[in-house]
């Protein structure tokens, strides 16, 4: 069962790229940095396109995946591979962000994984560090140590217990935030939003002993009322999946890699990123 947007649009995800509008007007090169909440910015403005960001999920072996959210260790391996042979260098979102102020970019890649699958420090670190690569994993606070109780028609995973999470920043892992219970923030009561970007962090910061940055939206599903509640949480960055038509650095885009992502499909979604910039 395809039931929400997101899944719909993972499906999607794996087609060709679509045409690049020619008639489409030029982005300007410096975007404005409002803050959600009307104050004014304490963060340096993002400048320019938002650096290509990949959106990964599980990386184990398994024959059921409903929701196309898991890759074999085997095309992980080559895809990390991929990436190396052309140059890139995987980093976390935290590191990228902070290149993307100083408009250092150039041959960073972010990788980042959401939902905290326990495959993680078993099957991703060690392919990781095999690159001298590094990655931000977005923990679900409220799940740590149980499964992805979520998505209802997908096959049961376990997540990264406390204790599995502290040692993974311990090992240079960047933990982000991927809300309290991996509910979507789209719809939510001020209150409820508040608990999810705040008490998460709260959770998080507890666990790791040291500062959680950045916050990813369960489902990709944000609106201003989510990034206000991001902002007002004290993080300083939200993963979102779709471009947008101005960057905004509480919901910067990023791009899904799948099973199916060989090395002519990441060239293909490279360049799609690259053409695309801003554009819907
Ligand atoms: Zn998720």
């Amino acid at each position: 069962m395809v039931a929400e947007p997101l899944r719909g649009g993972l499906q999607a995800a794996g087609g060709t790229p679509p045409p690049v509008d020619a008639e489409e007007p030029a982005r300007p090169d410096v975007v404005a940095q409002p803050q959600p909440d009307g104050s004014a910015s304490p963060r340096p403005a993002l400048l320019g396109r938002p650096p290509w960001t990949l959106m990964y999920h599980s990386v184990d072996s398994g024959p059921q995946d409903p929701y196309l959210l898991t890759v074999s260790p085997q095309r992980f391996a080559a895809q990390l591979a991929w990436l190396h042979r052309n140059g890139l260098r995987g980093v976390s979102m935290r590191e990228l962000v902070r290149a993307y102020e100083q408009r250092t970019t150039d041959g960073l890649v972010g990788l980042t994984f959401d939902d905290g699958y326990a495959d993680f420090p078993r099957r991703v670190l060690p392919a990781l560090r095999a690159h001298g690569f590094t990655a931000t994993l977005y923990v679900v606070a409220g799940r740590m140590g149980g499964h992805n109780v979520w998505d209802a028609d997908a096959p049961r995973k376990p997540l990264v217990t406390i204790e599995q999470v502290r040692q993974l920043a311990d090992a240079g892992v960047e933990i982000g935030s991927h809300g309290l219970s991996h509910r979507r923030m789209t719809g939510l009561g001020e209150e409820e939003l508040a608990t999810e970007a705040r008490r998460s962090r709260e959770v998080l910061e507890s666990v790791v002993q040291r500062p959680v940055t950045g916050f990813c939206y369960p489902y990709g599903a944000v609106d201003a009322a989510a990034e206000r509640a991001v902002a007002a949480a004290g993080y300083d960055y939200g993963a979102g999946i779709r471009h947008q038509s101005t960057t905004s650095r509480w919901a910067l885009p990023r791009c899904y890699v799948g099973e199916r992502d060989g090395g002519l499909r990441l060239r293909a979604k490279r360049l799609r990123h690259a053409l695309r910039g801003w554009s819907a």
